[in-house]
Parts: C-alpha cells; sequence; structure tokens
C-alpha cells in the first residue's frame, strides 16, 4: 500500500505540489493523471526520496525514509540513467547488490529475453540507445521484486513491443499483490490498466476516482471534464471531488 499524505513542494516560488493526498491500495494500479508541469513528476521524486517535500509518505505503512520502506519500493525514473562503465548485466548485478536480494538467473534471462535485452546484456550503459536504457531501467526496478513501484511516465521512448511487454508485466505484478503507481499524461496507455486514478493539476489533486466508480471507465471523459481542456463531457463523471 502506498499512502501520500499532504504532500507539498516548492520550488523556490513554484508551488509544485500542494497539499497532494492519495492512497493506491495494496495490489492495485494507480494512475497520477495530468497535463504537463501539473506536478505528477514531484509528486514521484518526492516519493521516492529524491526531492526534500513536507508532508507524509507511508510504503508499507512505514514513513518512506525508513530504510525497510526504501527496500520494498523500486522507482523507474521518466529520464533513464545508466553507469557508462558498466554492461546491462552489471546494472542488474549492482543493483540487486545494494538492495540486498539474491539476482535469480532465471528470472533475469525472463526478463531480458521479455525486453529484447539478452543479446545486450554486455553492451556498456553509454553504448544504449533511450529506448534501450528505459528498458534496462524498468528490468532493475523489477528484479528486487519490489512490494510498492513508482513509474514515472514509462511508456515514453520505448517501442510498441516493450509497450506491450510492459502492460502485461504490470498487470502479472497486480496479480502478485504489488502495488504500482504510473505517472502519465497518455490516457491510452493506461486505459486498462488502472483501479485507481488521480487527476492533477497545477500541483493539486483535482479528483480522485476508483475504476468502479465510472461505468464505463473512460479515462478522457473523465480527464477533460476535471482539467477543462476540451469540453467533451458534462458533470464530473460520479467521481470524488477534493476541491
Ligand atoms: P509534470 O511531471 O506533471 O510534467 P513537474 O512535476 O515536472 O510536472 O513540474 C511541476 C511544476 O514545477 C512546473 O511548473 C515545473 O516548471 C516546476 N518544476 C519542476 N522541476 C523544477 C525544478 N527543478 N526547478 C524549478 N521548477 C521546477
Amino acid at each position: 500500500m502506498l499512502e501520500v499524505v499532504g504532500l507539498s513542494k516548492k520550488y523556490g516560488k513554484t508551488l509544485a505540489a500542494d497539499q497532494v493526498s492519495f492512497v493506491v491500495p495494496a495490489g492495485k494500479v494507480g494512475i497520477l493523471l495530468g497535463p504537463n508541469g501539473a506536478g505528477k513528476s514531484t509528486v514521484i521524486k518526492s516519493i521516492a526520496g529524491l526531492l526534500r517535500f513536507s508532508g507524509k509518505v507511508l510504503i508499507q505503512g512505514q514513513d518512506s525514509r525508513d530504510l525497510e520502506a526504501k527496500r520494498s519500493f523500486a522507482y523507474v525514473p521518466e529520464i533513464p540513467y545508466m553507469y557508462d562503465a558498466l554492461t546491462v548485466r552489471e546494472h542488474m548485478e549492482f543493483i540487486t547488490r545494494a538492495y540486498g536480494v539474491e539476482l535469480d538467473e532465471d528470472e533475469l534471462k525472463a526478463l531480458f529475453e521479455r525486453f529484447e535485452l539478452w543479446d545486450k546484456q554486455d553492451k556498456l550503459g553509454n553504448e544504449l540507445s533511450k529506448g534501450m536504457m528505459q528498458k534496462v531501467s524498468i528490468c532493475c526496478a523489477l528484479i528486487i521484486r519490489p512490494k510498492v513501484i513508482l513509474l514515472d511516465e514509462p511508456m515514453v521512448g520505448l517501442d510498441p513491443g516493450a509497450i506491450r511487454e510492459l502492460k502485461a508485466l504490470l498487470i502479472e505484478l497486480r496479480e502478485q499483490g504489488c502495488t504500482i503507481l504510473i505517472s502519465t499524461h497518455m490516457l491510452e496507455m493506461v486505459k486498462e490498466l488502472w483501479d485507481v486514478t488521480f487527476v492533477m493539476e497545477k500541483g493539486r489533486i483535482r479528483g480522485s476516482y476508483a475504476r468502479e466508480d465510472l461505468g464505463n471507465g473512460d479515462l478522457d471523459e473523465l480527464y477533460f471534464s476535471v482539467t477543462g481542456h476540451e469540453q467533451t463531457a458534462e458533470g464530473n463523471g460520479g467521481g470524488t471531488w477534493e476541491q
């Protein structure tokens, strides 16, 4: 379970996240949805411990700053970062050692094959394309078997095959009880994945919705009616408004 309580973050005078609160229940997929600049990355980076913020984040009931909480979650950044001097395989070895997790060869092979990295495992970090880096970054997050996983705009930069594999993997993770938070502005990519959605705009959560709140589960309609970016729908779709 992931709980965010009154999270606020300022960059100078810019209030990028303003009292953001939401809960992704255990084994569910939460979507942080909003236009560019809404504050999604700021929230994700704060949860991941990369930014100082005010408020509270609980991962599996523990403060996100605690070591035990850090051990149980993984983060896939929007812009992947690779170590130039490590090979693809060495990235996996490094991350499992850092998390104190056994590197399971079968699991690694299955992951590399899914993301077409098996024949690229000896390539160095600086020899990879952006899409390949993104795939390595996803594999690094998955190999530690996280209980909670955060993905910031994970579909951007991936080819269609990798997007399909990622979606399938996320569904498998959910079935195994993993709690997932995805930030995105690409409605199409998360349509069949989501359980709860938080629509964010100008640093605030404008509405929180469970799939069962929406008869047809149509995220497009919900998004445009909440943000007013395109007048395609009347009303609020029956969800809970927080503003
Ligand atoms: P999103 O991920 O939804 O596109 P961000 O969290 O990246 O939104 O940005 C939210 C707001 O914070 C924007 O107004 C952005 O310009 C600002 N912002 C983000 N990062 C920084 C930074 N490092 N310094 C100053 N302002 C920032």
